[in-house]
């Protein structure tokens, strides 16, 4: 059983302080809201209802903790950038999401989910770059692949690579469909991280650049 499978509700926290003690290992799942992240969480836990898919999106404001060992955490973050929220709510959970990247321990990866449609929006690339100011591996997931067609999805992906490049961030990407259950093994990246230690750590750029962008 992966580690990922493992995962149990642990609590939901509608702020970072009430996140639970910061210590062990997290990872955490971020997207503007409709971005396919409830659905990605359950497709890579195994999971129908592990994480809800949103009705209302930009309603659930609550950060959910998922426990996959005593140690080991995965964190879904709230959706951010949906169009109807006040603007002033907006700011604040950009702010909350900026603190908890900034100020936690125990975080040591970040995955973020990006419609394959509407990618690197401005405040994807802020998370990305505050990421990389803190050192997190960083992990792109292009969600609802499947509605493109094989070439131009490719062709998406390699454009958010040159884009980040040209940004001057840091982080690896691939495409990804929770409808078709096509993602190959790179989206375990971060499963993986939560699984070892700095020795993984290590070695993570170097797979990064010996990635194969070529998903079948
Ligand atoms: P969240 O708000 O980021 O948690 O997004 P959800 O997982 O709730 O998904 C938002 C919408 O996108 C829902 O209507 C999903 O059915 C749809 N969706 C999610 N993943 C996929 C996918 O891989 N392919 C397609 N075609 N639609 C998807």
């Amino acid at each position: 059983m992966t580690y990922y499978s493992q995962a149990k509700f642990s609590l939901s926290a509608p702020d970072i302080k009430h996140l639970g003690a910061d210590e062990g290992i997290e990872v955490a799942f971020a997207g503007r809201s409709n971005a396919g992240k409830s659905s990605a969480l359950n497709t890579l836990t195994k999971q129908k209802a592990l994480a809800r898919t949103s009705k209302t999106p930009g309603r659930t404001q609550l950060i959910n903790v998922f426990e996959l060992d005593e140690q080991r955490r995965l964190i879904d973050l709230p959706g951010y950038g949906y169009a109807k929220v006040p603007e002033q709510m907006k700011i604040r959970w950009q702010q909350n999401l900026g603190k908890y990247l900034d100020t936690r321990q125990s975080l040591k990866g970040l995955m973020i989910m990006m419609d394959i449609r509407h990618p690197l929006k401005q405040f994807d690339i802020q998370m990305v770059r505050w990421a990389n100011q803190k050192n997190l591996d960083v992990h792109i997931l292009l969600t609802k692949s499947d509605k493109f067609k094989h070439g131009a999805a490719m062709a998406s992906l390699h454009g958010v690579v040159a884009e980040l490049k040209k940004l001057e961030l840091r982080a690896s990407a691939q495409l990804f469909s929770s409808l078709k259950k096509t993602f190959p093994d790179q989206a375990k990246f971060l499963g993986k991280l939560a699984e070892e230690n700095a020795k993984w750590r290590y070695n993570y750029y170097k797979r990064l650049e010996a990635m194969d962008y070529s998903e079948k």
